[in-house]
């Protein structure tokens, strides 16, 4: 049994700028704990390149910001939302800045270097170099280690949220009385009472077979929230980056949209070209149609993959601009500027989430989710490039300000969690693999870019079987990360899946061969939690 002090925590899972943010904030006035499943440096925000939304207080600004979200969003941008971000949006260079965070300048006008990207009107996004979310989370969690007011646990998997029915005298059932967790290091499961539990766990790629996302990405927080019985929205929408490299060690190096935009060209094997059929703008079409034309031509042909040429530029220019691309193709044996790069489309940001309010609260009191694992409404059905770090700033700022004003805590004892088996063999770490496999298969060829209602429903039926099987597994065996991840990822995926079958429509990034048009009247995919799905 755990006994709970009566000034509790706040609990933070997730370690990526979403976390951080509300992890500094809250710590100003309250003690912090802030938890990852595996070191904090590992996470979409350390591998987020291009850089974030930069505004000002100028109406110009924010207009402009507001109508080219709206634009991307096609229907269903929950407008209070996004305007409320528009206005506060000046306030998440503004922190960084302040906490330390160096982006890149433009020396001439001595002020900030802000570039364009797909989508936007005008350059509005501040970078620092090509690796701005390393720039920022270096200094953020440098920051978190050395505050007095935060402890970070590291290789600390959160398992389950305590619900009332974890105590051992009654509570109330709107509420969240902390978590359960697992040490991976010790395999020790612990229960960590908190006053405040926010989920800020990240994204959802995993799910698919070739994805951008870092390997925490199996939407963990998606999960618990939907198990403790929070409503789930627009998983639908899954943004696909166009051009990931297709190669068996390594599925998850995106070949940037720069050597597009320098003049590589996407052809098949026999060097025939295939964006000319589909869009005037060619291979620099919007990242949606282009990952959607690769689709079609890898269906109709039955192939795997197709190229990217670049071998039409200049060996210096391609040496010069693209190191990291170079160097990295090079070490697996492509050599970028006399071979083409076998590419294939990939999971990249996942729009729907967690259902919360502009404060990153749940429908359970003390719970609340934020960044890429919540859904405000901002993205609509398809994300704007550079939206999502100024909303993991905009909406931690807020969520720490509700936070810290919310008066709860509690006094309850928790119960020891259940562990049935000790540990579990060889064979069944082989059946967690395979399950992983299947699933990712399964959502690659049912649930990906281009869908038919066929499809998803025999998605879901495999999708239903696997559930069980790993919910047998789980209940057999002590916890550990595999399994843990595993049972996350299958739950994501029949909710995608559910929620792709509900849109009878083709809208942002869902496309649905059996439904190719669009509803007059735009609506938010809502699923509601229940304990069978
Ligand atoms: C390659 C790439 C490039 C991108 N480029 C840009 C860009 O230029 N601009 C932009 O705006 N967006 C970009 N994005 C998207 C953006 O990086 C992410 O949406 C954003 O960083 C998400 O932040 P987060 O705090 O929500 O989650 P993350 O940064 O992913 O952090 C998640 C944290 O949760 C922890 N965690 C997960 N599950 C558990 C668990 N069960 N228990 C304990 N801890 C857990 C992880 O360990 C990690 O610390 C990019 C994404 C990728 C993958």
């Amino acid at each position: 049994m755990v006994d709970t002090i009566s000034q509790n925590p706040v609990l933070i899972v997730g370690c990526g700028l979403s976390g951080l943010t509300v992890a500094l904030e809250v710590a100003k006035y309250k003690k912090v704990k802030l938890l990852t499943k595996g070191d904090p440096t590992i996470s979409a925000t350390a591998w987020a390149q291009g850089g974030i939304v930069h505004l000002t207080k100028d109406e110009e600004s924010i207009k402009t910001h507001v109508q080219d979200t709206i634009t991307a969003g096609d229907g269903l941008v929950d407008h209070e939302v996004l305007e409320f971000i528009a206005r506060s949006g000046y306030k998440a260079t503004e922190w960084l800045i302040n906490h330390g965070v160096v982006f890149s300048k433009d020396k001439k006008l001595n002020q900030l270097h802000l570039v364009l990207e797909g989508g936007h009107s005008v350059p509005r996004i501040a970078h620092a170099g090509d690796a701005t979310g390393r720039a920022i989370l270096d200094v953020l969690i440098k920051k978190a280690l050395t505050h007095p007011n935060i402890t970070i646990l590291k290789n600390t998997f959160v398992v389950d949220l305590v619900e009332n029915q974890h105590l051992t005298k009654l509570g109330h059932d709107n509420n969240i009385y902390g978590v359960y967790a697992l040490n991976t290091i010790s395999n020790e499961v612990s229960a960590i009472p908190a006053s405040h539990v926010v989920l800020a766990t990240g994204g959802i790629g995993k799910v698919y077979q070739y994805t951008s996302n870092p390997p925490t990405a199996t939407g963990d927080g998606i999960a618990l929230a939907w198990r403790s019985g929070c409503k789930v929205a627009n998983l639908e929408f899954m943004q696909f980056h166009p051009t990931c490299l297709f190669h068996a060690g390594e599925r998850s190096f995106l070949i940037s949209e720069a050597l597009r935009g320098a003049g590589a060209t996407l052809e098949h094997k026999n060097g025939e070209r295939f964006m000319t059929k589909y869009d005037s703008r060619k291979e620099l079409a919007p990242r949606d149609v282009v990952a959607r034309s690769i689709d079609f031509e890898m269906k109709k042909h039955g192939i795997e993959h197709v190229y990217l040429n670049a071998k039409l530029l200049k060996k210096d220019y391609i040496v010069e601009h693209f190191p990291t691309i170079h160097g990295k193709c090079k070490r697996l044996g492509i050599d970028i500027t006399k071979d083409r790069i076998p590419v294939i489309p990939a999971a990249h940001y996942s729009c729907g989430g967690v259902l919360t309010r502009i404060n990153g609260q749940t429908t359970i009191q003390n719970l609340y989710a934020i960044g890429e694992t919540a859904c405000t409404g901002l993205h609509g059905a398809n994300r704007l490039a550079s939206n999502s770090l100024l909303e993991c700033v905009v909406t931690g700022l807020t969520a720490s300000k509700s936070i810290v004003e919310s008066k709860f805590n509690h006094n309850q004892r928790i119960r020891q969690y259940q562990v049935s088996k000790p540990f579990h063999g060889e064979d069944d770490a082989i059946e967690i693999f395979n399950s992983w496999n299947e699933l990712r298969t399964i959502m690659s060829s049912y649930v990906g870019i281009v869908r038919s209602t066929g499809r998803l429903n025999k998605a879901l039926k495999r999708i239903r079987l696997l559930n069980e099987e790993v919910r047998e597994l789980s209940q057999k065996y002590h916890p550990n990360k595999d399994l843990l991840e595993v049972r996350n990822l299958v739950i994501c995926a029949e909710l995608i899946t559910k929620s792709a079958l509900k849109r009878k429509e083709s809208r942002g990034l869902h496309f649905n061969k059996d439904h190719q048009t669009k509803l007059a009247n735009a609506l938010p995919t809502v699923i509601r939690s229940n304990s069978v799905i």
